[in-house]
């Protein structure tokens, strides 16, 4: 060997050595392959990433060990065609791939690739780095955009709660997201908004109210604390988690809704598996909760204020006709039975008393309406649940209007089995049924008829009961402000019919105590029918 050349060898095994030393120190993952795929060099950056000792992967197939069985045969057709010189698109290049870890879970890197000519042949060299941490930063950031965007454009809460949910579940994979508010007034929990993966088929997981307490929103509203469940199947105290576990959804957090003062709602994602770790979750998703809470926030106050002003001209009106009406009439009445009383009969006295009764009767149904009405308000409708026999209750409240349905030659029937079981509050079952019973009476002219059904829906899980009549009806352009407060449709104010728009409100309310609703069913020709649905027993979560 000639002077030079030795220096040369020297210098190059120099240079070897100070690579080595270099790479045993990078961050970035080096993994040299030959043409065969087998791996000949492994630095400490890429046994931290893939999670193989260079000892374990020295000699291994590459594809073996990072490459996910179902990317494989495409990794070895690519190498292929690299090994004999093919198209090499990809070296030098940065691409991303997904690689494999070595405890089996997937993640994404970025990868450049190198070749080499050796006295064995071609030399492949990755350099590789894990970008899982960057992506998801990404992927958040670009939630965050969306769902600002998303509530900013938004006309109503109602329309951004829809694009949150969509927004979540879209960009982060979540088979089912969930946004569920407090209704004060109720003292229950809507769901405001619901994304479902398409496809999913929710059945009776998908349900439109809770309890405080009751399943993950209900538990989250009722302690404002984020829940993460890891497994769905395992939390056996919920139904609802059992349902879920049913749909195939294992992981389910939920996160509250908060302003800082009080929890507004709650936000609850459900999903197969989770791909990043617990705290970035629910540190994503309490970030996007508490911008979520503030916006909800502002736009009820000023929702809140609207409605308020709405509610202040509508109880004005009320009050202007339905409290005036009776007292004007008690008042004449008094005056003139005052002065014709030496002039009239017996029973053109009692005739006098009988319209003061009846307007004054007019006046305790309202202040007693509106005391229901203040405690609903102040989120304090008791309702005290025993073994109630439902058929009891409708046949009591038919045989007490059998009067008044007489007076206005009206035909009422009711169509009811021996017994239907339900865990309620007879009292307040009963007002429901007086009031239904009395509103079709008062809205169903002469000659018409009322019907009553009650009987189990076809799963036997929920009682459907009806009362029908051929009276006036509600258009059906008015029917979706039909349960607020004060509100009358146009049909009864047309005929000038007294009553204050409060009975409904009342009545849904204490349903809904129950876990039921009221709708107003289809009805072939004039009238109205009510349709209201209520569990045969006691949810138990
Ligand atoms: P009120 O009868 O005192 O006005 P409700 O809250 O019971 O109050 O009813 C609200 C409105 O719904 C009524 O004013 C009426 O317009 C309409 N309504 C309720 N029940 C019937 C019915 N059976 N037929 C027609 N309209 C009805």
């Amino acid at each position: 060997m000639t002077h030079d050349a030795s220096e040369k060898v020297n210098e190059t095994a120099g240079v070897v050595g100070q690579a080595q030393a270099v790479l045993a120190v990078a961050l970035q993952a080096y993994i040299a392959i030959d043409t065969d795929g087998r791996v000949k060099g492994w630095n400490p950056a890429a046994e931290r990433i893939f999670g193989y000792t260079p000892a374990q992967a020295c000699k291994r197939d590459v594809a073996d060990l990072i490459v996910p069985a179902r990317l494989r045969d495409a990794h070895r057709a690519g190498l292929a065609r690299l090994v004999v010189g093919g198209p090499g698109r990809r070296l030098g290049q940065q691409m991303q791939l997904s690689a494999l870890h070595r405890d089996g879970h997937e993640f994404p890197i970025e990868l450049a690739l190198t070749v080499t000519e050796e006295p064995g042949g071609r030399m492949f060299h990755a350099f590789a780095h894990d970008v899982t941490t960057a992506r998801r930063a990404a992927r958040f950031a670009d939630i965050e955009a969306a769902i600002a965007l998303g509530m900013a454009e938004a006309d109503s809460s109602t329309v951004a709660a829809r694009r949150v949910v969509d927004a979540l579940g879209v960009k982060m994979g979540w088979a089912v997201v969930e946004l569920w508010l407090v209704d004060e007034d109720r003292q229950l929990l809507t769901c405001a908004a619901r994304h479902t993966e398409p496809g999913r088929r929710l059945g009776d997981f998908a349900l439109s109210d809770l309890e405080f307490g009751v399943a993950l929103p209900g538990r989250v509203c009722a302690d404002g604390a984020a829940r993460w469940i890891p497994d769905l199947s395992a939390d056996g105290a919920s139904l609802r988690s059992v349902a879920a576990a049913r749909l195939g959804l294992h992981v389910a957090v939920g996160v509250p809704l908060s302003t800082g003062r009080h929890t507004l709602g709650a936000l609850c994602v459900y999903g197969d598996r989770v791909e990043d770790p617990e705290d970035t979750v629910l540190g994503l998703l309490s970030g996007l909760a508490a911008h979520v809470g503030q916006y909800l926030e502002r736009r009820r106050a000023e929702e809140l204020t609207v409605e308020l002003a709405r509610t202040k001209d509508e109880f004005l009106a009320m009050v202007t006709h339905e409290l005036r009406n009776p007292l004007a009439v008690i008042a004449s009445t008094v005056s003139l039975f005052g002065e014709e009383l030496d002039d009239l009969t017996g029973e053109q006295q009692r005739q006098y008393l009988r319209v003061i009764a009846r307007s004054s009767q007019r006046l305790s149904v309202m202040a007693e309406d509106l005391l229901d009405l203040a405690s609903l308000e102040s989120g304090h409708l008791a309702v005290d649940l025993v073994d109630t026999d439902l058929c009891a209750i409708i046949t009591e409240a038919v045989h007490t209007n059998t009067t008044p349905v007489a007076a206005k030659q009206l035909t009422m029937t009711a169509h009811l089995p021996d017994r239907l079981d339900l865990h309620a509050d007879p009292s307040r079952l009963r007002q429901v049924a007086d009031n239904l019973l009395s509103n079709a009476i008062k809205y169903t002219p002469a000659g018409g008829t009322i019907t009553v059904t009650a009987g189990l829906d076809d799963t036997g899980q929920k009682i459907v009961w009806t009362v029908a009549d051929t009276g006036i009806g509600i258009p059906r352009a008015e029917r979706p402000r039909l349960f607020r407060r004060f509100y009358r449709a146009s049909t009864a104010l047309n005929k000038r019919i007294p009553g204050c728009g409060l009975g409904l409100v009342i009545i849904r309310t204490i349903v809904e105590r129950h876990r039921g609703t009221i709708t107003l069913g289809e009805h072939a020709g004039p009238g109205t029918t009510f349709v209201i649905r209520l569990p045969t027993s006691a949810p138990t979560g």
